[in-house]
């Protein structure tokens, strides 16, 4: 089967639900059983994956988006979990102990590193945050104890490219769990699992949910890592609200549409900021110029809607004249559903292992689902304020 196939499909089982397509949403917290031997028996196998016997531990809402995740990923199983953010924290707790070493990459989303700076170091665990461009040369930071190698690629401001495979057999030679925020990406551009990845970390509010209004996370793993996460995410009482299980598996089924376009639109508006005389340079791996072009091509099956832009100097007030004024992009955290957005970023103050080196203001961007050229004619119009303001400030 074919990923688009697989993401229409997998997880579904309309006749066991009156032939209905999608699965019913289950609000549960209390299962009955009838008697004590079938109370016995669900206690017994509580711990397998479909096994229903309290709300918080999933019901077949829960069971059919973790079903169809897992196909598509290519792993054993899927957890679902509250937000993108716990889809993270889960599996770091699953794999660290006091005193153990992790490795992050200094691209990393801003509120990984504050977890591993913060609860990790708290608990004893040290962190060292290494270049995205290290590549195998991640074998001189491994040390004794270093228990995690934590992936992400791209880079969710600054877009670099990491060489997951080399970084994979380090670590596996080593002894060491890597886990991958493929949020970016999704797994119908990569699959972290098929590079040597152990665990595959998605932000679900994104591009799964597709539509900004869930938060969702998914982590995906063969049996051997599974286990470990699901037990520390079901320790930590992690558990997802049935309508929000729900609208990912809803969002799942058009992804491969919605992602198609929204990489049509993002290569545009690319190409597009890229001959501009205001950019310095545009952030997104799709582009031939850019640096992590070559791995991205080998590796990846596609790009996504999600770029950034460094521009030449200009001043705040210069760049708050061009955002304020756009009719199609809205500004705002998070990304990966039907609407534009842009968002000024600083990636300067996240990184701590390598500097960050823009002449100018860095902006973020998504490119939605409206028409590309009208997208384009509201950047147009942006630049043109930025020009008038430049020179009013002269
Ligand atoms: C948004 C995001 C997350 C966190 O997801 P939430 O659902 O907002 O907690 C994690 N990683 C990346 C790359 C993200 O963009």
């Amino acid at each position: 089967m074919k990923d688009d196939t697989t993401i229409v499909h997998a997880g579904r089982k309309p006749f066991d639900n009156h032939g209905i397509v999608n699965p019913p949403v289950y609000h549960a917290s209390t299962v009955l059983f009838p008697t004590v031997e079938a109370w016995e028996q669900a206690r017994e196998r509580r711990d397998q994956p479909g096994t229903i016997v309290y709300g918080r531990r999933g019901t077949p809402t829960t069971f059919a988006l973790q079903d169809a995740m897992a196909e598509l990923e290519g792993a054993d199983h899927c957890l679902a979990v509250p937000s993108g953010l716990a889809a993270i924290t889960a599996p770091l707790l699953a794999f660290l102990d006091p005193g153990d070493h992790m490795l992050m990459v200094d691209a990393v989303y801003y509120p990984a590193r504050r977890f591993a700076d913060t609860l990790l170091a708290r608990m004893g665990v040290e962190t060292t945050f290494y270049d995205p461009a290290i590549g195998a040369g991640i074998a001189g930071l491994i040390r004794q104890n270093t228990r995690v190698v934590y992936l992400e690629a791209p880079g969710s401001q600054t877009f670099e490219m990491q060489d997951i495979p080399a970084i994979a057999e380090v670590a596996r030679k080593a002894g060491a769990v890597t886990m991958m925020d493929n949020t970016w990406a999704t797994p119908l551009y990569f699959k972290p699992l098929d590079f040597g990845v152990d665990i595959s970390i998605m932000a679900a509010t994104k591009y799964i949910v597709g539509h900004s209004d869930a938060m969702l996370g998914l982590v995906s793993a063969r049996d051997e890592h599974f286990a470990r996460v699901r037990e520390s995410a079901w320790t930590l009482g992690m558990a997802v609200g049935p309508d929000d299980c729900y609208l990912g598996q809803r969002g799942l089924r058009t992804l491969s549409a919605r992602l198609a376009r929204h990489q049509e639109s993002a290569m545009k508006l690319a190409e597009w900021f890229e001959a501009r005389p205001e950019v310095d340079r545009v952030l997104y791996p799709a582009l031939p110029s850019n640096p992590g072009h070559e791995i991205w091509k080998r590796d990846f099956e596609g790009a996504s809607g999600l770029f950034g832009v460094v521009l030449r100097d200009a001043s705040r007030d210069a760049v708050a004249a061009m955002l304020n004024g756009y009719r199609y992009f809205g500004m705002g955290g998070s990304w990966g559903g039907y609407e534009s957005l842009v968002l000024p970023t600083q990636p300067e103050r996240l990184r701590s292992a390598t500097t960050w080196d823009a002449p100018g203001p860095t902006l973020r961007y998504h490119a939605g689902l409206e028409d590309a050229d009208d997208l384009i004619a509201d950047l147009e119009a942006g630049f043109e304020r930025l020009g008038a303001a430049r020179e009013a400030g002269e």
